[in-house]
């Protein structure tokens, strides 16, 4: 049976001297692999659609198990992203978690939006980082993480000045922040963005301007969060932040300069 599968490209494998196994995540059947022949060679028709990252309408053969990609269109290429070092790393950082948290078949409409939204945002431009912190805040109910973010976890007060606590699993408030000697203390900023990220829809993300101060702490307790809780080992994750280390070092290289 051939399909007509929406689809994004989330990894390939060299099969053969020639072909690739494209493992996708699409609209109609969530994660699918298929073999697309001919797609290492350059000519292929299908060398260029099955390039990590792209949004396409893929026909493939065999509903079951591996298929076989017959024709593939792309709705987006998502070029803007592959030509730059620091959005690729955000996008392979956001595909990688999506394969990892996913199990073939299983259908997840939520979830193909939700990519397929974070990765047009990133190639259009938006601040891949904060596109990033967004998919990883949503991204924790398919991990199977619920942290308390209405009010304090300990106390369930909705007023005062929070931080986050790791081990309590949610913000924590001036009050009880003695239960936790580790909580992490967070600007009202980061709290207003962590909320906002984990609560609202990606497609109200508006021009939001973050701080570079902010956006680290952001950075930071989502990682440590995700590093308890997830159990997720992600090699693109290495890989962005050492992108973004060297970002920052480039950045406060180039305002020295300016003065
Ligand atoms: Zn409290």
């Amino acid at each position: 049976m051939l399909e007509k599968l929406e689809g994004i490209v989330l990894r390939t494998n060299d099969y053969g001297e020639t072909n690739k196994i494209v493992t996708m995540f699409t609209r109609e059947k969530g994660k699918k692999a298929a073999v697309a022949r001919g797609a290492k060679k350059t000519n292929s028709r299908l060398s260029g659609v099955t390039q990590p990252f792209t949004h396409g309408i893929f026909l493939v053969q065999g509903s079951r198990g591996l298929g076989t990609m017959q024709q593939g269109e792309a709705l987006s290429s998502m070029r803007y992203i592959r030509e730059d070092l620091m959005k690729t790393a955000y996008a392979a950082y956001i595909v990688e978690m999506t394969d990892r948290t996913t199990e073939d078949g299983e259908i997840n409409l939520p979830l193909f939006n939700l990519l397929q939204k974070s990765l047009e945002y990133i190639n259009e431009g938006a601040d891949a980082a904060i596109v990033t912190n967004i998919f990883e805040m949503k991204m924790l109910s398919q991990v199977g993480l619920r942290p308390e973010l209405s009010s304090c976890v300990v106390c369930g007060e909705t007023e005062g000045k929070f931080g986050f606590s790791i081990r309590e699993n949610g913000l924590i408030c001036h009050r009880c922040k003695e239960q936790d000697l580790h909580f992490l203390p967070l600007s009202p900023a980061s709290i207003r963005l962590l909320r906002l990220f984990y609560f609202f829809d990606l497609e109200r993300l508006g021009n939001i301007d973050v701080k570079e101060s902010t956006k680290k702490e952001l950075r930071a307790v989502i990682s440590m969060y995700y590093d308890e809780y997830a159990g997720l080992y992600l090699k693109s994750r290495r890989f962005l932040e050492q992108m973004e280390r060297f970002d920052y070092n480039f950045q406060a290289k180039e305002e020295t300069n300016d003065d």
